[in-house]
């Protein structure tokens, strides 16, 4: 490369990325007007996240609910597979979302992949533009997580990890509590599950990103105020409830789902963090799919980021939103990240001003005692309410066809759909799905196909392993 060429280069790298400010231009364009509103990131900061399917849908451990069709248990993890449509999968998003975003790399559990297929995987992603995170049940060794992220030579290939870890008492199988009794039961678990990660920091300097994951139904409802207290410093950035859905295999429908309400999760989160938690100050899509409030702990309480109770904070969002809205924070080389802020502030020096009076108007919120004697960390609460495959169906029909139902419950289906913050790309026709027509609509022909291309090698009855619950065969 010549000289000229590279100062282009670092002249480029300290410039937000024009095509990722044009893919968020293209976002607000296609949301409908309902998700228009004033705290939306989708078109101004992110253009949603993003999932793979049909990769690897096997699982070891056995959910109630399972958003997995009944044929992904039957189709052999294959690490060729899984590598081949990773690839087509994100070329398709790259092309139609833009160079920047967050994608989950998920199916069925990622650890059944050998850890050098996981590792490429990631890597496939990143090259991408993509900044993954593996989907796990959190069932695994510390030996699984060294030989994911060192190379051959014992060497870090992987700088960084994110990982989203689901554990609830609705799930069976787990080595140790098969048959969780309540969720402060699978505390230890949690606490485990975050210390190999603080292990792999202190042993290969790897950097990490977890979030927790857990689906609420009739039967842990009150036990979600608990969790977000009992496991608030286990080292979880984010915590994610999911109120069930009817979606999936209906053979695990074990309780009425629908007498769970996203605003009674919400209240919950709320009652465990303690506080008022404003999801509109933030928010991703349709907030009947997703709420989100991003804040910090400091000692036995916690504060928001910004209060959508104070106008000062929300100017502070949108001059956020104006700013640096075309900013990637994650994925982008800290040197470069800070070249663009140093830039940017220059332009519009009035961010310092913001800056200074929010971290002021924050001091006083949390008191300055408490900010002396607590370290605060920060945690996020999300909520994201699948909906129930027998709305999603009708609702996705009319749409390929580009009409709008009649029916009140269709169209608010309709709408969520629109407005989806959560993609699955199928490259075979070059679409975009939501997430919730992946799994109510897509997945029992995409899985019942790839069981004839994939199917288990029959073991002999000997040898066969112990089942648990659900008929799931065991490590
Ligand atoms: S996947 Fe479904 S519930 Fe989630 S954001 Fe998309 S439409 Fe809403």
């Amino acid at each position: 490369m010549t000289v000229i060429a590279q100062i282009r280069k670092a002249a480029q790298a300290l410039r937000p990325d024009p095509d990722f400010a044009a893919a968020l231009a293209c976002r607000w364009a296609g949301l409908p007007e309902t998700a228009r509103t004033p705290g939306q990131v989708l078109g101004r900061h992110a253009v949603g996240c993003e999932g793979t399917h049909g990769v690897f849908p096997q699982c070891n451990l056995a959910c109630t609910p399972c958003y997995h069709s009944r044929d992904a248990n039957q189709v052999r993890v294959d690490g060729p597979h899984t590598l081949a449509q990773i690839t087509a999968q994100m070329a398709l998003l790259r092309e139609q979302r833009g160079p920047r975003a967050h994608a989950q790399l998920i199916g069925g559990e990622v650890s059944l992949l050998d850890p050098d297929d996981h590792a490429a995987a990631l890597q496939v992603m990143r090259d991408h533009g993509r900044e993954p995170m593996s989907f796990t049940h959190g069932d695994f060794g510390y030996d699984y997580l060294e030989r994911l992220v060192l190379g051959p030579d014992g060497r870090p290939r992987l700088r960084r990890v994110s990982f989203a870890a689901h554990f609830d008492s609705l799930m069976f199988g787990r080595r140790g509590l098969a048959r969780a009794p309540d969720e402060a039961s699978l505390n230890p678990y949690r606490a485990r599950f975050a210390a190999m990660f603080a292990r792999l920091r202190r042993e290969h300097k790897v950097r990490y990103f977890l979030a927790h994951n857990m689906t609420v139904t009739p039967a842990n409802l009150g036990q979600v105020a608990a969790v977000v207290r009992d496991c608030r410093g286990m080292g979880y950035g984010m915590f994610s409830f999911q109120p069930a859905a009817f979606v999936g295999d209906e053979r695990r429908w074990h309780e009425d789902y629908q007498q769970v309400t996203g605003d009674q999760v919400w209240a919950q989160i709320e009652r465990g963090a303690g506080a008022t938690l404003d999801y509109r100050v933030f928010e991703h899509g349709d907030v009947r799919c997703n709420r989100a409030a991003y804040g910090f702990w400091a000692g036995d309480r916690w504060y928001p980021l910004l209060d959508g109770a104070d106008p000062r904070d929300l100017a502070v969002r949108d001059a956020f939103f104006r700013y640096l809205g075309p900013v990637s924070f994650t994925g982008s080389p800290a040197p470069a990240l800070a070249g663009q802020l140093t830039l940017i502030t220059a332009r519009h020096p009035q961010i310092l001003l913001l800056a200074a009076g929010w971290a002021a108007r924050t001091a006083r919120r949390v008191g300055l005692r408490r900010l002396a004697t607590h370290r605060a960390h920060l945690v996020s609460y999300v909520m994201h309410q699948f909906m129930d495959a027998a709305d999603v169906q009708p609702a996705w029909e009319l749409m390929q066809r580009g009409q709008t139902s009649a029916d009140p419950r269709v169209r608010a289906t309709q709408e969520r759909l629109a407005a989806c913050h959560y993609a699955m790309a199928h490259p075979e026709n070059g679409t975009l799905v939501p997430a919730c027509v992946q799994h109510s609509v897509l997945d029992p022909d995409e899985n019942a196909a790839l069981r004839t291309l994939l199917p288990i090698p029959q073991v002999p009855r000997r040898q066969a392993a112990e089942p648990v619950p659900d008929g799931r065969a065991a490590r």
